[in-house]
């Protein structure tokens, strides 16, 4: 079959897989122990630590290993407000986007219930929040915006440099970036974001492993309380052969990043080309450079087809994709599609197709032939034939 899911979930890097395996068996020593065997654990986590710190340009000690984005999100958005009402014994105000993955929405609706005052920014037809919303949102109170690099329905790329410059004055604002979707695809620079996530299984490394990029002038509470690990911020036995497996998997991603990229082009303005000539669908990805090359949405305009449906009919044809994040594929509409179009039909009938560099331009042609034949079943059938 052909999976094109690649944002839900990628396979291992070889590299990645190959030192995972490795290290499995070598460093399964507590690296926090006092014997050798542990130092030499511990050893092998900072130098993995040392070296994602120099790719990203950060200090060592700015790099957090956590279980994956979604915990290092939480830990960003609920660790910064919660430190902050600790010490001034107020209520802040932060701003979100509407169309974050729900591992940053939902902290946002959380501290809505606990008396923090929350903004959500809207989007535009494509998908993209306005530095001027970001402006005309600031508060006295504001101490953190968090906007997403790359949106993982759509892949529209966000204005996170705009933004970052704008908040930059402001020491009392922080700025943090859910980088997931555009690590490895899309240059990114660190200067100006305060909190930048990543997680390991969407760029070839492992799952249960992500980080907390977090300058060091940042006051956060843990999430957790326990052990000393993790600069005491992120306590729990650190995933050893996890760690050295990201490194290597974000080494190579940084090696390959624009070759594939030049290919994730090419499939994309191949399958947008032509899936954009077929009357019955409404493409919901922005062109690149609105959009990551890697992701691509459209949605079926016609009555009760949803994204169940066809996704089941392009898995008769061995073609795996999926409609919206595989954290909330059990909603009927896409919260992201809603906030860019108000229109349930869209939001409810879409498909994401997500590419990545072992995806060949035959099988981008395949793909596309599929679509066409399942569209002429959408059109052509009575949607009861179809269940
Ligand atoms: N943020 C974005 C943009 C994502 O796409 C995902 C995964 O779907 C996450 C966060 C959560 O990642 P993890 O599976 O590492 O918790």
């Amino acid at each position: 079959s052909l999976y094109l899911d690649y944002c839900a979930s990628t396979p291992l890097h070889p590299r990645a897989f190959q030192t995972l395996m490795d290290s499995s068996k070598l460093y399964y020593a507590n690296p926090s122990s006092m014997h050798e065997m542990g130092f030499e654990a511990s050893l092998r986590v900072e130098e993995s630590r040392e070296q994602i710190a120099r790719l990203l340009q950060v200090k060592a000690t700015e790099v957090i290993f956590t279980s994956g984005a979604t915990e290092s999100n939480n830990l960003a958005i609920i660790g910064v407000v919660r430190a902050w009402m600790k010490r001034t014994g107020r209520n802040p105000h932060i701003i979100l986007s509407e169309i974050e993955h729900s591992s940053v929405y939902q902290c946002g609706k959380q501290l809505a219930k606990e008396g923090v005052e929350v903004s959500f920014l809207p989007v535009n037809r494509q998908g993209i929040v306005s530095p001027v919303s970001v402006k005309e949102s600031l508060q006295a109170n504001t101490i953190l915006v968090s906007v997403m690099h790359v949106n993982n329905e759509t892949g529209a790329v966000q204005p996170i440099a705009e933004i970052g410059e704008l908040v930059k004055p402001m020491p009392h604002v922080l700025f943090h970036v859910d980088g997931v979707q555009g690590f490895g695809k899309l240059p990114v620079e660190l200067d100006y974001i305060d909190l930048y996530t990543v997680s390991g299984h969407k760029i070839g490394g492992p799952k249960g492993i992500g980080l907390l990029i977090a300058k060091e002038h940042i006051e956060m509470d843990p999430l957790l309380y326990g052990g000393e690990q993790e600069l005491g911020i992120r306590p729990g036995t650190t995933n050893v052969p996890a760690v050295l497996s990201l490194a290597e998997a974000i080494a190579a991603a940084f090696e390959e990043q624009q070759k594939k990229f030049k290919h994730l082009m090419a499939l994309h303005d191949l399958v947008y080309s032509r899936l954009a000539g077929i009357s019955e669908l409404v493409m919901n990805s922005p062109q690149p450079p609105l959009s990551s090359p890697h992701i691509l949405n459209f949605s079926y305009q016609g009555r009760g087809i949803t994204s169940a449906m066809m996704i089941r009919m392009l898995a008769k044809q061995g073609i795996i994709v999926s409609s919206q994040s595989a954290c909330s594929s059990k909603a009927k509409q896409s919260r992201v599609l809603m906030a860019m179009t108000q229109d349930e039909m869209i939001s409810s009938s879409s498909i994401r197709l997500s590419f990545n560099e072992t995806v060949t331009l035959e099988e981008a042609g395949y793909l596309v032939a599929s679509v066409e034949q399942m569209v002429c079943q959408l059109k052509s059938k009575n949607k009861f034939d179809l269940l």
